[in-house]
């Protein structure tokens, strides 16, 4: 499977070349969310592992930028929660000697606490970090997460991180029917991270989840006050020409 996807229309990042240092056919992540666009959690882990050697992303890297793709920036994700990938400062290594495009990454946050994880996305552009729960009940709920995993240890390693790094620091948050009484008490937990951005977001990929309306995410927009925030639907997605449609449609179901 290729390693490199895209470029996809972000409504957040711009023209996004996709990184997947997993490059799976089976979805590995710390989190089964119940509105992830790839479906069920295969390989649920927390331990870091070896999946792509970097060496070959950069050859595929070289290969795509040599077709003069319009890019805004390079972005982890994929199949799966990208810290997860063992080398992956070895791969932001490569990628670094490569180009001078910006670099970023999605993830769920349950690894910024991981000494390895964290000092490989301080050379990182942009961290996009994932809150949708205030307690372990909802972290269950929504995230289903690794069963080690619990709410206060995943804050911390945000709010930890947070301190520390220098990039610009965004919160991606993804509400629906089922916690949209609760923004309230997620508004108060992006206050105290300070974030540079926040990304409201609700499923609009293909889920067994329904999502909210323009009208529900602007109320919602309305408790994060004198934060940086904006909803998915006030953003325009930028036209992008795609290299490899069958190897993105694996990443992204939808485009
Ligand atoms: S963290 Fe991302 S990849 Fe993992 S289950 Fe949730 S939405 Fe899917």
């Amino acid at each position: 499977m290729k390693k490199i996807y895209g470029p996809v229309p972000s409504w957040r990042l711009g023209r996004s070349l996709g990184i997947d240092p997993l490059s799976t056919t089976e979805k590995i992540c710390s989190f089964d969310c119940i509105y992830c666009q790839l479906g069920k959690t295969k390989q649920k882990r927390i331990k870091r592992k070896f999946c792509v050697d970097e060496k070959q992303i950069g050859k595929e890297l070289i290969a795509v930028l040599n077709k003069k793709v319009s890019i805004d920036i390079i972005t982890f994700s994929g199949t799966g929660e990208p810290t997860l990938a063992s080398n992956l400062d070895r791969i932001i290594k490569t990628i670094k000697n490569i180009t001078d495009l910006p670099i970023a990454i999605l993830t769920n946050s349950t690894l910024l606490n991981n000494q390895g994880v964290k000092s490989a996305l301080m050379k990182v552009d942009k961290v996009v970090a994932k809150l949708d729960a205030w307690d372990d009940k909802s972290l269950k709920k929504i995230n289903n997460p690794y069963n080690t995993l619990k709410f206060a240890d995943l804050y911390k390693g945000i709010m930890n991180f947070r301190k520390d790094y220098p990039g610009s620091f965004c919160l991606q948050m993804m509400f629906m029917k089922e916690i949209e009484s609760d923004c309230d008490k997620l508004a108060k937990l992006a206050y105290k991270l300070s974030p540079d951005e926040v990304q409201i977001n609700t499923p609009l990929r293909p889920c067994t989840v329904s999502p909210l309306s323009k009208k529900e995410l602007d109320k919602i927009k309305g408790h994060f006050k004198g934060m940086n925030v904006y909803t998915v639907y006030e953003k325009d997605k930028p036209q992008v020409k795609i290299f490899d449609l069958s190897t993105t449609l694996i990443r992204r179901p939808q485009i």
